[in-house]
């Protein structure tokens, strides 16, 4: 059962705050998924993941999504919706764990990207190289091994592709048509950005909300925050109604 109580999410805003964009999709996925240990979620595939965090977002903020985006070729400024718990359900854990590419006299055999692993590849200055050292279990060319990092670009773009097919998940890419002018615009939608950010707007409004509560009523934080959000609404409106 995902964590929704205002104060442990309060918590884990606070926590994000000093964190790395890595950091915070962690600290989001323990939300959604509170009874699973840390080091399990880094271990799951990357879309899983994914699936996981629009789940989440369903159950704090509901199922319509806004999104806006900017027309490449005229910028032409674009609005649309969303279903998070659509997106939850067409992403979600890939079949296989691994996957074998055969290119050109090579044959690699890879696991499918976990969200460890790809947090330890953005830390590295060539970010998709070191994925693919992470994740490449045995190449071979004529029969010979050879290590990942020797693998020609030809081959490496065929594992990317390769890797995107077995976890579609990973990555959610939208491809808007422009009411304008026509032109397609494609953008990559990332949940943990996406709903970190809806969180920090929570959470300021909650504080807010906290501060506006206490200089009326004297009550505690605790005593605040145990409040549906309903009953909060009704007595700020009648704080500012006096
Ligand atoms: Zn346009």
């Amino acid at each position: 059962m995902a964590i929704t109580r205002a104060a442990e999410l309060l918590a884990t805003w606070e926590a994000g705050l000093a964190q790395a964009p890595s950091g915070r999709a962690l600290l989001l996925h323990r939300a959604a998924r509170p009874d699973t240990g840390g080091e399990t979620l880094s271990s799951l595939p990357v879309g899983e993941r994914e699936a996981d965090l629009f789940a989440l977002r369903q159950a704090l903020f509901g199922e319509r999504m806004q999104v806006r985006l900017a027309c490449v070729a005229c910028g032409e400024d674009m609005e649309f919706d969303l279903g998070a718990g659509e997106l939850a359900r067409s992403t979600g854990a890939p079949a296989e764990s691994s996957v074998r590419v055969a290119e050109d006299g090579w044959e690699v055999e890879f696991r499918v990207p976990s969200v460890a692993d790809l947090t330890a590849a953005a830390r590295q200055p060539d970010p998709r190289r070191a994925l693919l050292a992470l994740c490449v279990v045995s190449a071979v060319r004529d029969g010979a091994a050879v290590p990942a990092d020797a693998l020609p670009e030809p081959v490496q773009r065929r594992l990317a592709e390769a890797a995107q097919e077995a976890d579609p998940g990973a990555d959610v890419t939208l491809n808007i048509n422009c009411p304008e002018c026509g032109a397609a615009t494609r953008a990559e939608l990332d949940i943990a950005s996406y709903l970190w950010t809806e969180l920090d707007a929570w959470a300021r409004d909650v504080l807010l909300d906290v501060h506006l509560l206490a200089t009326a009523y004297g009550w505690s934080e605790p005593e605040i925050l145990a409040l549906s959000p309903l009953r909060r609404r009704y007595y700020l409106e009648l704080c500012a109604d006096v």
